[in-house]
């Protein structure tokens, strides 16, 4: 299935110069949504995953129907504030400024196999914040998959050393 043609791309949102890759047009579409949550399955399946953990909110939408499927938990990774209970905590960078990203700590056992999600990979600061945190935690990342990585951003030399499936590339 070419999944390029779900996804809808906006001009300059949410700002000038902006190509937004708008993936609501897959996952409102229940076989596409299917198949690209089939193809991380099947690329997790040798990987003897323990836990999935995705960074809001679009790394949910990717990460809990794989998480699901593979019968393993799903640990969220949110915006400093949102959870609940005593978190760690990894500042990174944006174009503008920084912000920070945090994980409960008691949602990843030392030594659980981990599988990383997330909608789209462009400059890569988000899943490297996601990586140190998982590796704080004592977690091994055993993969990292998105539907789209937008190569021209080089996000995968963040990534260096990581194993990493992408389903489109722009
Ligand atoms: P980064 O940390 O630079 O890899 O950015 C990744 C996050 O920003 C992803 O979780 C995306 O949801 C979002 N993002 C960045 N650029 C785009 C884009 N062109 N279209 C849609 N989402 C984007």
């Amino acid at each position: 299935m070419d999944l390029k043609q779900y996804v809808t791309i906006v001009e300059n949102w949410p700002k000038e110069g902006i190509k937004f890759k708008d993936i609501t047009t897959l996952m409102d579409n229940g076989d596409a949504y299917r198949y690209a949550t089939d193809q991380i399955v099947e690329y997790a399946k040798e990987k003897e995953i323990d836990l999935v953990v995705g960074p809001e909110a679009r790394g949910f939408i990717i990460g809990c129907p794989v998480a699901y499927a593979l019968g393993v938990g799903f640990a969220p990774v949110r915006k400093p504030g949102k959870l609940p209970r005593e978190t760690i905590q990894k500042e990174y960078g944006l174009e503008y400024g920084k912000d920070a990203l945090t994980i409960h700590k008691d949602a990843i056992k030392p030594g659980q196999r981990v599988l990383i999600t997330d909608d789209l990979l462009a400059t890569g600061g988000t899943i490297e914040a996601t990586i140190k945190l998982v590796e704080e935690l004592g977690g091994i990342v055993a993969g990292a998959a998105f539907l789209i990585e937008l190569t021209y951003l080089d996000g995968r030399e963040k990534l260096e050393g990581y194993e990493v499936l992408t389903l489109m590339q722009y």
